[in-house]
């Protein structure tokens, strides 16, 4: 089911989420509905929170650049409970996100990133990336945090974008 996405500047985006204790079915609803919303709204990660449910819980689907971008269910990562290993590296990219639609700019990021997490089972895993998916795993983990891309900014940055954000929510 396809859920209402949180806009920035609403407030739940600031709360910090709940690690999840319990692998059950109302936990497997919330992934398939958050993989809807995020395939309906053209994203490719999306975070509990974002729908508006403070829990520790975050879907990253990459497109298959050969299939025109196509983003199957079954390539869907589900990281449940994340926990940050080692991050090493800076790199630079231009982010999104879908609660501050219509809006990128460049991020700093670390490079490499090695992660523990659950999937929907409560299965331990650990991944390591240091590329697309080190990013979007720390922008997602973010938002785990109540943060969003755009704290990231530089000053002068997040005061264009302030501007930008005011004036076309004004019309
Ligand atoms: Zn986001």
């Amino acid at each position: 089911m396809v859920r209402d996405i949180i806009v920035y500047p609403n407030k739940i985006l600031k709360q910090k989420s709940k690690e999840v204790t319990e692998f059950n079915e109302e936990l497997h609803t919330l992934l398939d509905d958050m993989y809807d919303t995020m395939i309906a709204k053209k994203g490719v990660g999306l975070a509990a929170i974002q729908i508006g449910v403070p829990k520790r819980v975050l879907i990253i689907n990459v497109p298959i650049e050969e299939e025109d971008g196509a983003q199957p269910k079954e390539n869907t990562l589900e990281v449940i409970n994340p926990e940050f290993l080692e991050m090493e590296g800076k790199t630079k990219y231009q982010e999104g996100c879908l609660s501050v639609p219509g809006f990128y700019e460049d991020v700093e990021r670390y490079k490499r990133v090695k992660l523990k997490y659950f999937d929907r089972y409560g299965k331990e895993h650990i991944l390591e990336d240091d590329d697309f998916l080190s990013i979007a795993l720390q922008h997602e983990f973010d938002h785990l945090e109540g943060k969003l891309f755009i704290e990231k900014l530089s000053i002068i940055k997040r005061k264009k974008f302030e501007k930008e954000w005011k004036k076309r929510h004004k019309q």
